[in-house]
């Protein structure tokens, strides 16, 4: 991971020089002079990877402390590569957002490859192979396993958590309405990760609108008109809003009547089949996007 690995090698630095400067304070005490020894605080960087693997979602977050994998795309399009690429090894949180294929079919690869420490998942059953084997792959390595309900809140390092907003108590009769909803916080910056969710669950989160505000926005359901209503996407007030989704897709996302939403609130839009992967970086108060 290049910018951690740079951040690891600043702390091991900033570390010896601290260690060396106690030592040396310690032998100048009985001069005069006067050592000012810098604060133990070492400045948090954070990375959002909207990572591009076609139709699906895929967005990997890392912290100076632990990282956050939510959905894994479609099976075997890139997401174990990607994160190999950033020499990723462990990964704290996997959020399987809803069991649709796009989401959590990448994820099996991402539990062979990687060790896990916590599953979160809204719990609801899907009939697909592809879901069966997501579970199967969770019990094989034994990865705990929880049911992500609104309410629950998730420590990522010093200054960075994420809480989940949604559900409350999903239904396996509409999936995309049972998509976890996680607000992650980096410092001040805070980025809204929606899953496949539907006008009917945006409803739902609407009753917190306090709740919503973002920085920036995972577009709901790669930029079907389903999802993205006006009420929803003014209390979210992103200044930047990514959608995930594969160039010619069959589902015709995005959807027009989405983009022009977008466009009337002002947000700054990107888009995987435009611009690849999608990173933001920040330190907590300020941030960047580039393309990977
Ligand atoms: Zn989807």
């Amino acid at each position: 991971m290049r910018l951690n690995i740079q951040t690891i090698s600043l702390i091991k630095i900033y570390r010896f020089f601290l260690i060396f400067s106690l030592i040396f304070l310690a032998a100048c005490s009985s001069d005069d002079n006067v050592f000012t020894v810098p604060s133990d605080e070492v400045e948090e960087s954070y990375e959002v990877h909207f990572i591009d693997i076609g139709q699906g979602d895929a967005i990997y977050v890392s912290t100076p402390e632990k990282n956050l994998l939510v959905d894994g795309g479609m099976r075997n399009t890139g997401v174990v590569e990607y994160l190999l690429e950033l020499d990723v090894e462990h990964i704290d949180y996997v959020i399987g957002t809803h069991p649709h294929a796009d989401h959590i079919g990448g994820l099996i690869g991402v539990f062979h490859n990687f060790t896990v420490g916590e599953v979160l998942d809204p719990g609801v059953v899907h009939t697909t192979n592809t879901f069966n084997e997501y579970m199967a792959t969770i019990d094989l390595y034994n990865i705990p396993f929880t049911v992500g309900r609104k309410g629950m809140n998730y420590d990522l390092s010093e200054n960075a958590y994420f809480e989940l907003l949604h559900p409350v108590s999903p239904s396996s009769n509409h999936l995309n309405n049972a998509s976890i909803v996680a607000r992650v916080h980096l410092g001040e910056i805070r980025v809204l990760l929606t899953g496949d969710l539907e006008k009917e669950g945006e409803a739902d989160v609407l009753k917190h609108p306090d709740l919503l505000g973002s920085h920036v926005l995972k577009v709901g359901h790669h930029g079907s008109n389903t999802s993205s209503t006006m009420p929803f996407l003014l209390a979210v007030d992103p200044e930047v809003s990514v959608i995930q989704l594969g160039e010619g897709n069959p589902y015709g996302h995005p959807h027009g009547p989405v983009l022009q939403r977008l466009s009337e609130i002002g947000t700054a839009v990107y888009r995987n089949d435009l611009h690849g992967s999608i990173l933001l970086e920040t330190d907590g108060e300020t941030y960047t996007i580039s393309f990977r």
